[in-house]
């Protein structure tokens, strides 16, 4: 590693915080939000107009849905690194909660106050701060970089993995930097290896043509309602355990060393009863390493909602024709969501459930990177003269996302590198970035990238 360098890197990007932030307003100024297609193909364009203008070759890719920008720069050296990132954003909603409008970027107490500002737009910039450190230093990149930046995140991805497998030798790379990332309640930068895998089901009754007076029905008509809760309720115990025969046959247990980096995370009982105002946690749990080592390398089923009948004010007597349930199932490794899927079917039927319609909604298998990967202690370490301290090493982390499609299809190690801190309010109202946490995130990227093309 280059110490110089990266001391001139730091300087230059603490030299262009002005510069930094206000790109980042312009990105967040464009409203990009995947649900309703609001603005997508304009931020697409966006996205691909601040990399062109960094020297990469950048092409806007259509799919079956959203766009994906491709973007790809020769660097001096062959190893090539992979940055997966994504410009749509969650809808802004509930509007009347913002201080000030999603879309009008307010810098307020060093953070900047935007829809994106952290999730991911955020990421995006400090990427390109990085990359503009680099080339101050040098007329070209010390490797080849390439982005995959997705309009699809936020609604699961539905055509990332139709373009990851129609484009996999372009996407080719040595190492993949994921779109997340960033520092926990201590400030201390997290490294996150892997996700779990989600099956998501929509559970339907239906016991009539139409709904009937319940004086009529009640004694002698199917309740679609009912049907439905006792399907649900045959799925899971009141001691948690998933009662699907095999469910729980693929699950790989986490290794002594998986216990070891989760032992060396905080505790988070304390937060979660005070913050979700909880009595207590399923299954005796009361903290510590069990309960670090349940969130995550357990698999769930979670029942996400429930409808049926009349939910208004008042009365209705009302026998429901029809009910439905959302439920998703998070697995961890090796479970695969069609085995799942199909488990449960048959499940079902033989519960007496076979007037239960399944539709799978979406699903991602779980995917993990190997901790030993030479680049997992490249990341980690590079973060110590940035923050002060290596990264935390997340074993896994309790959510989804596509990043199985770089770990599984791709065969790359994916590491995670960012600029998010728990309080950012990503998803929700008043999501923002803290503007120091952006200039160490491109730091840090600089350093990765620099150390990386060094093959260290
Ligand atoms: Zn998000």
């Amino acid at each position: 590693m280059n110490r110089d360098l990266e001391a001139r890197m730091d300087a230059y990007i603490d030299r262009h915080e002005a510069t930094i932030v206000a790109e980042l307003a312009q990105l967040c100024a464009q409203p990009s939000v995947s649900a309703t297609g609001e603005g997508i193909t304009a931020a697409a364009e966006g996205v691909a107009a601040v990399l062109r203008r960094r020297g990469f070759e950048v092409r806007v890719e259509p799919t079956r849905g959203h766009p994906v920008v491709f973007a790809e720069r020769a660097g001096g050296a062959e190893r090539t690194l992979l940055f997966y990132d994504h410009y749509d954003v969650q809808p802004p909603e509930p509007l009347e909660e913002w201080i000030t409008p999603p879309f009008a970027p307010s810098l307020r107490d060093g953070k900047l106050f935007a829809r994106g500002a952290s999730d991911n737009k955020g990421h995006i910039v400090s990427r390109l701060a990085a990359l503009d450190a680099l080339l101050e230093a040098s007329p070209e990149l010390p490797c080849r970089v390439k982005f995959v930046i997705e309009g699809e995140e936020e609604i699961s991805s539905p055509n990332l993995p139709a373009f990851v497998e129609d484009n996999a030798s372009r996407l080719a790379a040595d190492g993949c930097i994921w779109e997340f990332g960033g520092v926990d309640e201590e400030g201390v930068p997290l490294q996150t290896l892997g996700m779990r895998g989600i099956c998501y089901v929509e559970l339907r009754a239906r016991s009539a043509a139409h709904d009937a007076h319940s004086g009529l029905g009640g004694s002698i008509f199917p309740n679609a309602a009912w049907r439905l809760t006792w399907a649900l309720g045959s799925l899971k115990g009141e001691d948690e355990r998933i009662r699907i025969p095999g469910f729980y046959d693929a699950v790989v247990p986490p290794s002594a060393e998986d216990l070891e980096f989760l032992r060396a995370l905080p505790d988070p009982a304390p937060h979660y009863l005070a913050h979700y105002g909880l009595r207590g946690f399923l299954k005796g749990l009361r903290g510590g390493l069990e309960l670090r080592r349940e969130t995550v390398f357990s698999p769930t089923c979670t029942i996400c909602g429930l409808t049926a009948g009349y939910q208004g004010k008042g009365s209705k007597t009302v026998l429901p024709a029809q009910a439905r349930a959302k439920v998703d199932f998070r697995l961890v490794p090796n479970q695969e969501p069609q085995d799942i899927l199909e488990k449960l079917r048959d499940y079902l039927v033989a519960q007496g459930f076979e007037d239960i319609e399944v539709a799978l909604l979406g699903s991602e298998p779980p995917a993990r990177t190997d901790p030993h990967h030479p680049l997992v202690a490249l990341v980690v370490e590079a973060a110590r003269d940035v923050y002060g301290a290596p990264q935390r090493i997340v074993p896994m982390t309790g959510g989804s996302g596509p990043n199985y499609l770089f770990v599984r299809r791709l065969g790359m190690p994916v590491v995670t590198l960012g600029v998010g801190y728990p309080g950012g309010q990503v998803h929700a109202p008043n999501e923002h970035v803290v503007v120091a946490n952006l200039l160490q995130g491109a730091k840090h990227a600089a350093r990765v990238i620099s150390r990386f093309a060094e093959g260290a």
